[in-house]
């Protein structure tokens, strides 16, 4: 959805878009990494329109501190 622009469910292309979940950009309430408000990731979240599909993403610039956390668990190990 965020790279091609059209839902991968139903193909529909009325698609919107909240930036940080709908909270203030300032804030983070995404994922927390660690156990306080400052060691959350923002998420963006994707929704199509036509059948309500969602889809979520982060920033490439957050991966390292997703990866660092003691709270994700990698599912290929
Ligand atoms: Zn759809």
């Amino acid at each position: 959805m965020k790279h091609t622009k059209r839902c991968p469910k139903c193909g529909s292309t009325d698609l919107i878009c909240f930036v940080n979940n709908g909270f203030p950009n300032d804030s983070k309430i995404g994922i927390m990494t660690g156990v306080t408000i400052f060691s959350a990731v923002r998420v963006n979240r994707y929704i199509c329109c036509d059948c309500t599909y969602t889809e979520e993403w982060v920033d490439q610039s957050s991966i390292d501190t997703l990866k660092q956390s003691k709270k994700g668990r990698p599912i290929n190990e």
